[in-house]
Formats: structure tokens, sequence, C-alpha cells
């Protein structure tokens, strides 16, 4: 496999200093670093190709050593198996912070372009809604550009000036003499904090800042069949970026309000419904409700308590494809209370008219095992 030749990578002259290099890999990251172009493959691997020529040509021996050797390097050393796990490939701020950060420097502010902050919004959905899907207006407070001065930062009518201290490149460098000879040190421009530009008069509705906080009315397409605690992403819906970078993720945490009549799990629906003593034995047609709203059910006769019926496909939409879960009903069989006389009356006649065979046979089972339990 043949290998690109570091300079040519980088764009550099093979006499490149020290600094030709360090801007060229600068302008090489900001252009392919992966914070910044998410999902691109081939980005990536320039980004990768760009740091191991800058790894390599921004150390002197090794620079040498590439120079007499090519990427062979010396003493058959290559230069291949380069470790990205100590190096800050971590975000942009670690790169722009660590590599290209002053030594010894105040803390520098970001010079690169670097992702706005996501921002998370707590949505609370009735179940019916969470069930057929629904669409709703959040409000959100996020960083934008400020409109008046269009992030600049500069009042209207005003530019930001380039820094003189630095001559705009952000950076101050300064000489020093020590007995192992002399060591030019950068650091970033304390005038501009690395910016490259000053702001001498600064917009009054951003206080220089370009950015303010604006709420914004955002419109979020709930899906059918989503459930509690599942997250919507709205791509760049979250603050807007530094220095051109793309703009963070809106994340919208859904909460679906428990309904009174139904318990969810997964895709199918739960809910109890009592009936009569009567209508168990008897049978009947009662009324039942659906997510649709209710209608007419017809209950068997001898329907035991506790008995579960299955509505198919009447459950939730499933969030991805068109059919449904379940609806389970299960029947409770209510017993009067507080009887009259003549009620009371009316029920020991039934009694006595039931042999005992009408009860299910679980009856008679459970009796058999008392008998067995007790050995009478
Ligand atoms: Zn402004
Ligand atoms: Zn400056």
């Amino acid at each position: 496999m043949s290998k690109r030749d570091y300079y040519e990578i980088l764009g550099i002259d093979r006499d490149a200093t020290d600094s030709d290099i360090k801007r060229a890999y600068r302008q090489a990251a900001k252009k392919y670093h992966p914070d910044l172009n998410p999902n691109d493959p081939k980005a990536e691997e320039k980004f990768k190709e760009a740091s191991e020529a800058y790894q390599v040509l921004s150390d002197p021996e090794k620079r040498s050593s590439y120079d007499r050797f090519g990427h062979s390097g010396a003493d058959g050393q290559g230069f291949g198996g380069f470790d990205f796990s100590d190096f800050g490939f971590g975000g942009l701020d670690d790169l722009f912070g660590d590599l290209f950060g002053g030594m010894g420097s105040s803390r520098s502010r970001r010079r690169g372009p670097t992702r706005g902050s996501d921002r998370r919004y707590d949505l609370t959905i009735t179940f019916e809604e969470a069930a057929f899907g629904t669409e709703k207006e959040i409000q959100v407070l996020r960083l934008e550009d400020c409109s008046r001065c269009k992030g600049t930062g500069a009042k209207e009518g005003s530019q930001p000036v380039t820094c003189t201290e630095c001559n705009g490149t952000g950076e101050v460098s300064y000489a020093q003499n020590t007995a192992f000879g002399r060591f030019v040190n950068v650091s970033t421009c304390p005038t501009c904090n690395g910016e490259g530009t000053i702001i001498s008069d600064p917009c009054d509705r951003c206080s220089g800042k370009g950015k303010v906080r604006i709420r914004r009315r955002i419109s979020v397409k709930i899906p059918a069949g989503i459930n509690n605690d599942q997250i919507i992403t709205l791509r760049g819906e979250g603050d807007i970026g530094d220095k051109g970078g793309p703009p963070g993720d809106l994340y919208v945490y859904i909460n679906v309000k428990p309904h009174k009549l139904f318990r969810r799990d997964g895709y199918d629906i739960h809910c109890e419904v009592p009936i009569t003593f009567t209508e168990a034995a008897l049978g009947a047609e009662i009324e039942i409700p659906t997510l649709e709203g209710t209608e007419k059910f017809q209950i068997p006769e001898g329907t035991q308590t506790g008995r579960t019926f299955n509505l198919k496909n009447r459950g939730i939409s499933h969030i991805r494809g068109s059919s449904r879960g379940n609806q389970y009903i299960t029947v409770k069989v209510m017993i009067p209370r507080r009887l009259n006389d003549r009620q009371k009356e009316l029920l020991r006649e039934l009694d006595k008219e039931l042999s005992g065979k009408e009860y299910h046979e679980d009856r008679k089972t459970f009796f058999d095992k008392v008998k067995d339990a007790f050995g009478r």
C-alpha cells in the first residue's frame, strides 16, 4: 500500500517551518475533524492522515528521519501503527486546547469551530397521544446568532478589528534564553484571547458575545407507539456552534401520563372490567373501553371472575410498522352487598335449586384437595 507523502498531505514544502506545519495541520483539522464531519468516513480518514503527518513532522527527530528514509523511517522503524489513543482525538476542544493553546499561557478561549451544546426538553403527553402519535409545539431556550450584529458581536456599522498585538493570528510568541539555548514560546494572545480580532464597539443586544438566548417554538412529531422514557432527537435544534461549528441537538424526553383505565405492557394494553354476577352467570352484552372509545362486547354465559379476553390488534401501534398490539380485558365479577330480606330469600331459593354441578369443576377439585390435605 503506498502512503501519501506527509508534506503533500499537509500541502507544505519540504523546507516548511514549524509554524507552517502547525498552521497547515490546524487548517486540515478544522476541515476534517470528525466532530465537524459526523458520519463521514472520508473526512475521518483525511483527519487521521493529517494527524499522522503532523505527529511526525512536528517532531524534529522523526521529521529528519522521515526526510532521510521516507515512510519506512530510521532503523526499519516505520511510522505506521500510529496510535490515536494518546492523541487529542477526543474533541476539537482538546485538540485546539492541547495542541495549539499556549504553553503556560492564561486559559485560552476556543479558537476553532466548536459544535453547539445539546439541549434537553422534557415533554409530557397523554396515553392516547403516545398510542396514536401527535404533533406538539414546544418552546425551548437556545443560543442563536445575535440578529442585530449577525453574530459578529460588533455594534451596527462597526466591524471587529484585527488585533494589533498578534496581527490576527491569535497567538504571540516570545523568545526565552535559557542554559540550554534559546526557546521560542508560543501562547494565546492575551489581548484578543486568541480570537485574532477585537471588538472595540460591542453590540448592545448581545454585549459583544455575538449570541443571544432565544425562546423558539419548535414542532415535534411524536410517532404512534412511543413509550415512557423514549427520546426524540431533533438534529441541529440545539445551541448554535462557535465559529461556524455545527449546532447541537435537541433531545425531547418523553413522559407518558398513566391512563385511568388502561395499563400498558409493551404494545399491549390491559384493562379490568367489572361485571355483575348475574351477567357472569347468564352472559351479557357489556360496554368496554377501547383506545378508540367504548364498544359492545359479548360476555359468554358462565364467565368466571378473572377471565381474560384477548382483543387482537386493538392495542398500541408499533412505533415502526403498522401492526398493533392486543387489548386484554379481564373481568371481575362483583358480588352484591347489603341485600334486603326478599333478595336474600330469592338467593337462598336459587341455591336450593342448584345441585352443585353448575359450579365450575375447580370447586370440586378444590374440596378433593382439602380432603387429601387433612386425610379425611
Ligand atoms: Zn449582537
Ligand atoms: Zn491578539
